[in-house]
């Protein structure tokens, strides 16, 4: 009988600190894509001899964020190593990393699986540098310094993953946590968020920890799922015909998706690992966590969690209402100024149904809308109110999301008040069933559904302003009455 494998993966995830200055000097931290290269560079981040780094201490504090929200242990006191090696974008030969004594460890992340939750835990987060970034041209290599020196924290998993699902739910929840705490973008085309993932396979309910591989530089979900998907396949079948997996560094060939080799075991590097003589031993005391404890935010799973029971939400409404924070706050902002008698529920369904709709035809984001919660509130206040009817006010929706203008305006503009006048209704119903003897025979010979034909020409009539529930009532006793 052949054996069954599952596959074991970590995940060691490269994230920038969005912080305004590099890690060891005053350059600015700038964008990777439009801006000129070697704009933002000093003897500092260049690597000339001589030169003193200096911490930026937002970024440390960046990284605590990160390291509690992980329920991690920061480490009182940690050290900035050398990690030596040779490369052209990496002008001083070696990086600051931080290696024995890293900022935090012993963490986990909680990830939403089929089967429920699953606890991935988190060995380290440390703070380290990017390197500078080489761009090969008509044969020669250019190098642009600007990201050399930009912040990066790096937080590594126990090899607790065992599906590639596993492994993007890791990543997303890791990416949510980092914009929600504001110390990342998760803008992933900028290359703000980086994975290497270590995978190796193993005979099904077993728990052996075989060779790995590991697969360098993925810049987005889509890359980390093919690149792994592929290599546990590969190990699969190197195995089955009797092989064994070698220990390498492997890269990713987006193009072809398939995995390359990079370097096998015997030359991997030894980087000489040794702690900065140009660093103090980097110290965070009680009263640093403290401070740091209390500007952490309410958490993606915390908040959506909250949201369903709270607001009696389902899961799903729940979910893309706190994916992002922006979002989630905007229908918090909109639910004060709803009146007291709307649920939540249905301020949910105007969010996720219409305004989302409307967001992605228009590709903009919850930051860039003209209308605001109180807006939205209001115009369902309206609705609720019975001031124009839901397809009217799903219309006033659509002019708000372009003008900018209230639902009272538009509303005010467009003559668009409901009509619930009931001797104006019945007229309308008498003058369509008239004009339809048709319709009123195929009902009287049992075809009910013609109702809803009628419905629609005498809402038509009344330029979609009638009462939708006055003109229903009056239809079914004209029509019992004809
Ligand atoms: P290194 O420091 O040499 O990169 P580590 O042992 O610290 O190696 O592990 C790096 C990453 O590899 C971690 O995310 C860890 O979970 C993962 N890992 C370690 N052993 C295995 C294995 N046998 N299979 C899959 N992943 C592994
Ligand atoms: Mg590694
Ligand atoms: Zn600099």
């Amino acid at each position: 009988m052949a054996i069954k494998y599952e596959p074991v993966i970590g995940l060691e995830v490269h994230a920038q600190l969005q912080t305004k200055s590099k890690m060891f000097c005053s350059c600015a931290v700038v964008d990777s894509v439009s801006e000129t290269p070697n704009n933002a560079v000093c003897p500092v981040c260049s690597g000339m001899p001589g030169t003193l780094p200096v911490v930026n201490q937002l970024a440390v504090e960046y990284g605590i964020r990160v390291a509690l929200a992980l329920e991690c242990q920061v480490n009182p006191v940690s050290i900035f190593a050398r990690k030596n090696y040779f490369y052209p974008d990496i002008p001083k030969g070696y990086q600051i990393s931080q290696y024995e004594q890293p900022l935090a460890e012993n963490g986990k992340l909680n990830i939403k699986i089929a089967e429920g939750q699953k606890t991935i835990r988190v060995r380290r987060v440390h703070l380290e540098e990017d390197t500078g970034k080489l761009t090969h041209l008509n044969g020669s290599s250019l190098i642009d310094l600007n990201r050399a020196g930009v912040p990066l924290l790096e937080i590594v998993s126990e090899p607790d993953m065992s599906s590639v699902e596993e492994a993007r739910a890791y990543a997303e929840a890791l990416r949510d946590i980092l914009r929600y705490l504001e110390v990342n973008s998760g803008d992933m085309e900028k290359g703000v968020i980086r994975f290497e993932a270590n995978i190796s396979v193993r005979p099904e309910g077993t728990d052996v920890l075989n060779t790995r591989v590991e697969i360098k530089n993925l810049n987005s979900f889509r890359a980390l799922e093919r690149a792994t998907a592929f290599e546990i396949q590969r190990q699969e079948k190197v195995l089955e015909a009797g092989g064994q997996v070698d220990q390498e560094t492997l890269g990713w060939d987006e193009d072809n998706e398939k995995t390359y080799s990079q370097r096998s075991k015997e030359d991997a590097h030894d980087y000489r690992y040794f702690p900065d003589p140009d660093l103090p031993p980097l110290v965070v005391d009680k009263a640093w966590l403290e401070r740091v404890t209390a500007t952490l935010p309410e958490l993606p799973r915390a908040k959506n969690q909250r949201f369903m029971e709270e607001y009696e939400l389902t899961a799903y409404d729940a979910g893309v209402l706190t994916a992002e924070k922006a979002v989630a706050e905007y229908f918090e902002a909109a639910l004060k100024k709803l009146p007291e008698n709307i649920s939540p529920k249905s301020l949910a369904n105007w969010m996720t149904g219409d305004l989302f709709s409307l967001m992605n035809q228009a590709d903009t984001t919850v930051a860039d809308l003209k209308l605001s919660p109180e807006a939205l509130a209001k115009l369902i206040g309206l609705v609720a109110k019975g001031e124009i009817n839901q397809s009217t006010g799903k219309t006033v929706l659509v002019e708000m999301f372009s003008s900018g203008k209230s639902a009272a305006e538009i509303v005010e503009e467009g003559g668009l008040k409901q009509v619930s006048d009931e001797g104006f209704i019945a007229d309308l119903v008498k003058q369509i069933l008239g004009e339809n003897p048709d319709a009123v025979e195929s009902f009287k010979a049992g075809k009910e559904t013609i109702i809803n034909w009628l419905f629609g020409q005498v809402m038509k009539k009344a330029a979609g302003k009638a009462n939708p529930n006055v003109v229903r009532a009056e239809l079914d006793r004209q029509l019992k009455e004809a």
